[in-house]
């Protein structure tokens, strides 16, 4: 049965210093509360990777939040998915909409990176999800559809297998407007059923479909009570370790 995975972005955020403290802090909240069944997952800037992996223990994963198109060579500043696995980090968030909208981050580029990312033994966390004209134009399940199709429906029912998606409307990333449970659910149901058809029940049934989205302590329990929400990739609310505690609890 598919995983329920809470997932940080830490974004461009916190010093080497200050994510060292955070770190901490969020590995000995989650070792004490004993959390079983849910996994917590960290994702930093490159710089922090490795300390931060030598912080936390086995019940959180690291990740990074993007990773070059290419292997490796004459990349000025690009990091490479060896790099980021030699850190110890076990994920990469792939298709972020600040990377596809400030970054050029096309579905060529992505679908590049997803594939270096599941040959190195990295867990992509891939993003998508519609800006608000497109959904107030009821175009949001068409766009939704073809980002994922775009980006990963070239990969094998194994590869595919190994992907966790996260849906984030981009009117609600940052903004604190948190799509409604009836919203996330809707969308998240039609997300499997776009699986079902491609890859067949079993596959569908086993891909954890994360949401994100000004998600808070306040609104995690009902938004994750949902039959089709397996979790939520969390940025603002993952900076602070109470409240990423919190939504971490909201199961
Ligand atoms: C995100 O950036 O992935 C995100 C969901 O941000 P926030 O929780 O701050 O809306």
């Amino acid at each position: 049965m598919r995983k329920k995975i809470v997932a940080g972005n830490w974004k461009m955020n916190n010093t080497i210093e200050e994510g060292i403290v955070l770190a901490g802090q969020i590995n000995d909240l989650v070792e004490k509360a004993g959390i079983n069944g849910v996994d917590v997952v960290i994702g930093t800037p490159f710089v922090h990777l490795t300390e931060v992996n030598k912080i936390v223990g086995d019940k959180i994963g690291v990740a990074a939040q993007n990773c070059a198109d290419e292997t490796s060579g004459a990349y000025t500043g690009e990091v490479s998915v060896s790099m980021i696995k030699s850190t110890g980090s076990k994920y990469v968030i792939l298709g972020h909409s600040e990377r596809r909208e400030y970054y050029n981050e096309t579905s060529e580029k992505l679908v590049k990176k997803v594939k270096l990312s599941l040959e190195s033994g990295l867990t992509p966390i891939f993003c998508f999800g519609e800006v608000l004209e497109e959904r107030q134009s009821e175009k949001h399940f068409d766009v939704v559809k073809g980002q994922i199709a775009d980006g990963l429906f070239n990969l094998s029912a194994e590869d595919f297998g190994k992907v966790v998606l996260a849906y984030e409307p981009v009117w609600a990333i940052g903004t604190g407007v948190t799509a409604s449970s009836d919203q996330a659910q809707e969308m998240h149901a039609f997300i499997r059923k776009t699986l079902i058809e491609k890859y067949g029940q079993e596959v569908a049934d086993n891909t954890s479909i994360l949401y994100g989205g000004s998600c808070k302590p306040s609104n995690a329990k009902e938004l994750f009570a949902n039959a089709d929400v397996d979790g939520g990739l969390i940025g603002g609310a993952s900076l602070q370790a109470e409240d990423f505690m919190g939504i971490i609890s909201a199961f």
